[in-house]
């Protein structure tokens, strides 16, 4: 073993302590009224789409989120996909999309049958960086009216998808800017960002429409599902009517007005939903303890940065991040190794969309900040029941 990866491991024990078996990457805790509400759920046969657990969650995540409106769906894709179309993304289109990102991304792009267009991250935030942006679209798009042209492929930019990596808020201001020079809508996928803020603002609050993930692994969850969120009340109506079948309401006819999607989030997951809710700030605190106690574990190892909030950011952490430093890259695999032969699940960042098959011919900027991320970046296990213990 290497003198880094036995500094690693060394760091992780040093932080987490010594709990039996394999320490997960993120485990949900459930500590509150879950199995209750989930009961009440089977005890009044309501777990699938009738019940008032589904409204209530809808209600207290968009409170949160400092949205109006919020539309409970079945999975954070889900959400995305029709996040895309409220934005007025067709088929066709490009669609503005960090290349350092999970896959539902740029899937979702893809469900609106619309191009995924990659562009690069910030070192500062991991996140879609604003200036990298304004400076390709300088040099690809052209004004058409109120439409903005690739002048490269003749396809309109329909949309821009900042994604909130590992919870820490992208540069929102330096965004805006870019976003509101070209009026290209922004669809923010906050899907790893629940509870994060930005100057006071939390995440899934600073596009036209923004997306959560309630799924397993994310900080609060129902098992699998998502959410979609704006201030704005007709898209909010457009949007409860395309995730459940596009049915016109009516006491005992089954009309359709347009091709729905059957996206609704059952009322039994919404329940396990509004009990984890509930410990959000519970889940909140622990999470950035675990952050602060790995910040000092890793502050002194040469090799090896801990990557703490951007500014003006208070991040979740929903996973915590080591970066190795560049000299030492290669040895990333070595390191992973060497942390998952030892019982503690390491992993590294995604592989970025441009080289995944189904997306290596779509169109791209520059990509230099997301190539060396994607060799730097080590997540370490972030269970927020390590922050409590
Ligand atoms: C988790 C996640 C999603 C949505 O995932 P689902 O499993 O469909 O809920 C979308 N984008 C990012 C960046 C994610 O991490």
């Amino acid at each position: 073993m290497s003198d880094l990866s036995r500094d690693l491991v060394a760091r992780i024990r040093e932080v987490i302590g010594d709990p039996k078996g394999v320490i997960p990457l993120h485990e949900p805790t459930f500590a509150g009224e879950e199995w209750a509400l989930v009961k009440d759920c089977l005890d009044k046969g309501w777990v699938s789409s009738g019940g008032k657990y589904v409204d209530r969650l809808e209600a207290e995540t968009a409170d949160l989120c400092g949205a109006s409106h919020a539309i409970a769906v079945v999975t954070g894709t889900a959400a995305l996909h029709v996040a895309l179309l409220l934005a007025g993304v067709e088929p066709g289109d490009e669609v503005l999309v960090q290349s350092l990102t999970f896959v539902a991304t740029a899937n979702a792009v893809n469900y609106a049958r619309a191009i995924p267009h990659f562009v690069d991250a910030d070192r500062l935030t991991l996140g879609l960086d604003p200036d990298a942006l304004a400076a390709y679209l300088t040099l690809i798009a052209d004004r058409d009216g109120e439409r903005v042209i690739n002048r490269r492929t003749g396809r309109r930019i329909a949309a821009v998808v900042p994604m909130h990596t590992f919870g820490h808020p992208v540069d929102v201001d330096g965004l805006a800017r870019v976003a509101a020079e070209y009026e290209i809508p922004v669809v923010e996928d906050a899907a790893e960002a629940l509870g994060s803020t930005f100057r006071g603002r939390p995440c899934g609050s600073f596009g036209r429409i923004g997306t959560l993930s309630f799924n397993g692994n994310k900080i609060v969850t129902t098992g699998g599902g998502g959410m979609i969120l704006t201030e704005d009340e007709d898209l909010a109506r457009f949007g409860k009517h395309l995730t459940t079948t596009a049915k016109l309401p009516h006491r005992w006819a089954f009309v359709h007005d347009r091709v729905g999607f059957n996206y609704r989030l059952p009322n039994l997951n919404a329940a396990l939903g509004c009990a984890q809710l509930a410990q959000l700030p519970r889940f909140l605190a622990a999470k950035r303890a675990l952050a602060a106690r790995y910040q000092e574990a890793f502050h002194d190892v040469a090799g090896l940065t801990f990557f703490t909030e951007p500014e003006g950011a208070c991040s979740n952490y929903w996973l915590n991040t080591i970066l190795i430093n560049e000299e030492h890259a290669d040895e990333r695999d070595a390191l992973l190794e060497a942390a998952n032969d030892a019982g503690l699940m390491c992993r590294p960042a995604w592989e970025p969309m441009h080289r995944l098959p189904m997306y290596a011919n779509c169109p791209r900027a520059p990509l230099p900040v997301t190539e060396e991320l994607a060799r730097r970046i080590i997540s370490v296990p972030s269970s927020a029941s390590l922050g409590e213990a």
